[in-house]
This record gives structure tokens, C-alpha cells and sequence, in this order.
């Protein structure tokens, strides 16, 4: 399948231990408030050299993200008290497609991810100890009752449901007008990943599935999940949104498909990579 997206995987090396210090020639992406902040150059780009004299001092705040061509990226969280850097604007992340890198665009979905990360585990959640990084891996230990706390990561399931020459789309009720997507949802304890999909599919569009078949996955840093990407087929039943989550349920032609989120999403890329089965 042909995912148009590029991801921090690919980009970043991880290297540890990680330095005690911030390196002097670190390469820092700022965020705040779940977006990052962008220097508007005839290069845009989303890493600030600490060179620069954005941030005398960025603090404990600083958490590695891996190494890019030999220099060591850092997210910092200017949520704080930290006064707005000079020469930069504010950007959701994704606000950001098209307008820096593809490679960047996915370091900052890391970037704003890691940064909640490290937000919300500074304490150990079992006895309130603070938390210090593990130093060795993306970890943090608790130096009292020694828990090891990774990042969270929620499994969700995204699903194509084909019908002939027709696919499934849902709409939410919060959807903008007009704006379909697939069917999409969280993977529950005591759940398989098929168990999910199958469920999702019953739940907000009340018909069956079979022949589940994966495809490609993709980080959802919204905050913490990687979504499953799949594609099924239309096994029985009749379309019976739940009227709750989804007011919508409809079998679009193949010819007269609704406007299409982004390209370099995995929703995009299971529908491209349909429509070009045809
Ligand atoms: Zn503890």
C-alpha cells in the first residue's frame, strides 16, 4: 500500500544512554499546548539550534526524541512560564503538512507526544514518588517503589468495508459539514485487534464483516495512539448508524466518493490504494 506519510521512525535514531546534559549543539523543537512553534525561513522548519538565543535555559523540560543526521533532537515544553521566542509562530501539528517537511511534520506529532508524555509522569502513579528518566530507553523509574512508566500507546482500528463497487463511510456528529470518514475506534482490553474491528464495524454502522485483511499503520499522536489500518468486506446486515457517536452511515460509488481528508494520511491511503484496485 502506498502511505504517502513519512514517520519519526524513519527520521530519528535513538542513542543511548541519553546525554545528562542538553548538548550544546541540540536541535529543539518547541511546543506548547499540543502544537510546536515554526521558524518561517525560505526554509521553514520546526528545529531551533540552541545556538540561538531562544532558550538560555530550557530546563529539565528537554526530552530527547533521537538523533536526525548526527544532532540530537529535543522536544521543550514552553507551557510553562518560558516568554515566546522571537521570530516564530505557532502551529498545530496538523496545521503543519505542506508547510515544513514531511520528516518534520512527524517528529513534531512525536514532539507534542513525548512532551505529554513527560507532563503527565513526573510522579509515579502507584506511591507519588517523582519520577527520573530511565537514561537507557524511553522510560521514566520511580526511585522509590522502582515502576517503570513507558509512554502510553492506545491501539485503534481504522477499517475500509467494501460492498462491490461501494465503501462504507461514516459520518460523526461532530463532523464538520459534509465530512465523511471510515469507521474508526479504540481497541478494548480483552480485545483482538480483529475483535475491534469487527465490533467498531457493528456498533457504528450495524452490519457484519468478513475477510478482515491488514494493511499499514500509522502513529496518531492525538494524543497517544498508532492506528491499525484495514480493509474488510460487507458480510450482512443493513446500515443502522448507532445515532449516538454516528448520524450517518452511507455506501459511497467508487465515482462519486465525498471530499477525501489529506493526503498523507493512512484514511487517505486505504482509500487511494481501493479506488486503484478498481
Ligand atoms: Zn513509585
Amino acid at each position: 500500500m502506498d502511505h504517502k506519510a513519512r514517520f519519526a521512525a524513519d527520521s530519528l535514531e535513538k542513542q543511548y544512554p541519553e546525554p545528562d546534559r542538553l548538548p550544546k549543539d541540540a536541535c529543539l523543537v518547541v511546543v506548547r499546548n499540543g502544537g510546536v512553534y515554526l521558524r518561517k525561513e525560505s526554509t521553514p522548519t520546526i528545529g531551533e539550534r540552541r545556538s540561538s538565543d531562544l532558550l538560555k535555559e530550557p530546563g529539565k523540560n528537554a526530552q530527547y526524541l533521537g538523533h536526525r543526521r548526527a544532532v540530537p533532537w529535543y522536544a521543550i515544553d514552553l507551557s510553562d512560564d518560558l516568554p515566546l521566542p522571537e521570530g516564530l509562530v505557532y502551529a498545530g501539528v496538523r496545521e503543519l503538512a505542506g508547510l515544513v517537511p514531511d520528516e518534520e511534520l512527524a517528529i513534531a506529532g512525536l514532539a507534542v507526544q513525548i512532551t505529554e508524555y513527560h507532563r503527565t509522569t513526573r510522579f509515579c502513579g502507584r506511591c507519588g514518588t517523582a519520577t527520573v528518566p530511565a537514561g537507557t530507553e524511553r522510560a521514566k523509574v520511580c526511585p522509590s517503589c522502582h515502576r517503570v512508566i513507558y509512554p502510553r500507546l492506545s491501539p485503534a482500528v481504522i477499517v475500509l468495508v467494501r460492498n462491490n463497487n461501494a465503501v462504507l463511510m461514516v459520518r460523526g456528529k461532530r463532523a464538520a459539514p459534509g465530512r465523511y470518514s471510515l469507521i474508526a475506534g479504540f481497541v478494548e482490553p480483552g480485545e483482538t485487534i480483529e475483535h475491534a474491528v469487527h465490533r467498531e464495524v457493528l456498533e457504528e454502522a450495524g452490519i457484519t464483516i468478513k475477510n478482515i485483511r491488514y494493511c499499514a499503520s500509522e502513529p496518531w499522536p492525538f494524543p497517544d495512539s498508532v492506528m491499525l489500518g484495514f480493509v474488510a468486506d460487507y458480510d450482512g446486515g443493513e446500515l443502522a448508524p448507532d445515532g449516538v457517536e454516528i448520524e450517518s452511515a452511507v455506501w459511497f460509488d467508487r465515482d462519486h466518493l465525498p471530499p477525501l481528508p489529506p493526503n498523507l494520511s493512512l484514511t487517505r491511503a486505504l482509500i487511494d490504494d481501493w479506488v486503484a484496485g478498481a
